[in-house]
């Protein structure tokens, strides 16, 4: 079900999925936090047939995404869950310190929902805990924000990183999916195809970013004035949050110095 308003102008709101097996249904993220979308989700899932809600599982802390869990489990009853790497943001920022999560989502669990499963498939990088769920028996990977057809992925540094990013990436293309259902926007008919674009763009950027820098020290104002010249001004913040992670994982690499405002090639 796709529920709720765009995260920004342009950008389809978010996407939760309702998956219903003969003895359990589960819904993979909640949406936002509102009271019209929460209504509209209850008679949706009071409309999905099969078994009442059992377990809540979330894919990561963002509020697009996890902000109405709260308000579901209410409604429900079923248990929520999540990566114990995003499990303090979403108790903090989502359920305002009021309430915890039931139970940790860590890779290779697994839920039987009767004639179909899900495994929980750890894939940080948009965040620190971000998780993929993996239907088996559908070859179907529900990929929230890590991938998606309609847009790369938003990574802020410290809570985004990179260089784990890139390495989810490449283990979702050892899990050959046939579809993945992404977190915004339609599903991904051809997972290996996407996967490697997005694989290539990561390597483009990081490259483009060495470039720059190969001419002397630059600010990242100066860096997104150069890789993202001619960018709408509304767009520069997360322009500049997506080149701060890049310069982040070539600090950790050891090919780039920071000094004060100003990156320069080690
Ligand atoms: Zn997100």
């Amino acid at each position: 079900m796709t529920i709720g308003r765009e995260p920004f102008s342009g950008f389809p709101p978010p996407n939760a999925y309702v998956v219903v097996g003969n003895d359990a249904t589960m819904l993979i993220d909640a949406g936002w936090e509102n009271k019209t979308d929460h209504d509209a989700k209850v008679a949706f899932l009071a409309n999905a047939g099969g078994p009442p809600l059992t377990e809540i599982l979330l894919t990561h802390h963002h509020p697009d995404h996890a902000g109405g869990a709260l308000a579901l489990r209410q409604a429900t009853g079923a248990p929520v869950t999540a990566h114990p790497l995003d499990r303090e943001k979403i108790e903090s920022e989502r359920f305002g310190g009021k309430a915890t999560i039931d139970g940790d989502l860590n890779t290779g669990d697994t839920r039987d929902l009767g004639g179909l499963s899900l495994q929980v498939l750890f894939t940080p990088g948009h965040t620190s805990g971000c998780l993929s769920i993996y239907i088996p028996e559908r070859g179907v990977v529900m990929t929230t924000d890590t991938v998606m057809q309609i847009s790369t992925t938003a990574l802020r540094p410290r809570d985004g990183n990179l260089a784990d990013y890139v390495k989810s990436l490449e283990y979702l293309q050892t899990i050959n999916a046939k579809t993945m259902y992404p977190g915004h926007g339609g599903p991904i008919n051809n997972p290996g195809g996407r996967l490697k674009q997005l694989i290539e763009h990561r390597h483009q950027r990081e490259q483009e970013l060495r470039d720059a820098l190969a001419d002397g020290p630059q600010t990242v104002k100066g860096l997104r004035e150069r890789v993202y010249a001619g960018l709408p001004e509304v767009r520069h913040p997360l322009a500049e949050a997506q080149l701060t992670t890049g310069l982040l994982k070539l600090i950790d690499e050891g090919d780039v110095r920071e000094d004060g405002e100003r990156y320069s090639l080690a």
